[in-house]
């Protein structure tokens, strides 16, 4: 199985906002508006496609030229002072998938994480493709923020509608519930709630590691590794859910060797490439991560 990591574009930040730990720090992040941000501000957005035996599988798919214009324009001014949206139309992921040798049309399965718009705003490229919804997260989607954050209805429109799953209750190591997607079970969802309450992350085993999607429940592994170096919980919109999945996501990642590969992740293409996994090693003054953080974060003051 190949695992391509393509960059459809970017987020521009409020400084501050990225990596928050608080709601607090967000707030502020957003009184400042975004023309205070800086490098570590201004993350990816990524879309994963993984040519699987049983078919091409998309996970994640950015947003297009189009939404992204509506945001800028239409969405309130909370999210305008917060997020600048960059999108080029011959980078979106359907173009990007054919300057690689893959066809978009062959896609059977796009795995949304969550449907923020800028994971769920690219489906359109995938016209055969089935489109996997949580349910959970598809009857939150007129939550906070619902109109211009979550994926806009007319976008549906042209790709069948979402196919909507529950998850299962199989525990998958430290999660209760799962749902194995392809007929070897080597492609899991999993139950990953905080930043918003559907949210899931994909495990993804091969011979030797697992591959982890986060979707957005983190921003960086690096980032990630750090935090619980120094006993943090990275944050998360709903704080409670995420306190619960970060427990379960060390588990995780004690348990099975894991690559984790969120979707805002500058490192992804670098992580995957050293194909290596997360190590956490709880020692005397606490976790101790490896690799260890090589990226300063912006000061969340
Ligand atoms: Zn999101």
């Amino acid at each position: 199985m190949r695992v391509h990591v393509l960059n459809v574009g970017s987020l521009r930040w409020a400084r501050g906002i990225v990596g928050a730990r608080t709601t607090g720090q967000i707030l502020r992040g957003v009184a400042r508006g975004r023309r205070s941000s800086g490098p570590t501000d201004v993350v990816p957005m990524l879309s994963y496609v993984l040519e699987h035996d049983d078919g091409h599988l998309v996970i994640d798919t950015g947003v297009g030229q189009a939404l992204a214009e509506r945001f800028r324009t239409e969405s309130d001014l909370v999210s305008r002072r917060a997020l600048e949206v960059t999108v080029d139309p011959d980078t979106e992921v359907g173009p990007q998938m054919r300057a690689i040798g893959l066809r978009p049309e062959d896609v059977r399965l796009v795995l949304l994480t969550h449907l923020h718009f800028d994971h769920a705003g690219g489906i359109e490229h995938f016209p055969n493709a089935e489109v996997l919804v949580h349910r959970t997260e598809w009857d939150g989607r007129t939550a906070f923020g619902g109109n211009y954050w979550r994926l806009q209805e007319p976008a549906w429109t042209g790709v069948g509608g979402p196919r909507l799953y529950d998850l299962a209750p199989e525990p998958y190591g430290p999660f209760d519930a799962s749902l194995p997607l392809t007929d070897h079970g080597d492609v899991v969802v999993l139950p990953t709630p905080g930043h918003t309450r559907g949210h899931v992350a994909i495990a993804v085993r091969t011979s030797d590691l697992t591959l982890l999607f986060t979707g957005d429940h983190l921003v960086r592994q690096s980032w990630y590794a750090a935090d619980l170096t120094r006993g943090m919980q990275p944050f998360n919109i709903i704080a409670k859910l995420t306190a619960d999945t970060n427990r379960r996501l060390q588990r995780f990642v004690t348990e099975f060797p894991t690559l984790v590969l969120p979707t805002h992740d500058a490192e992804a293409a670098e992580n995957l490439a050293r194909w290596e996994p997360l190590n956490l090693v709880y020692g005397d003054s606490g976790f101790h991560a490896t690799p260890a953080s090589s990226t300063p974060r912006s000061e969340n003051g």
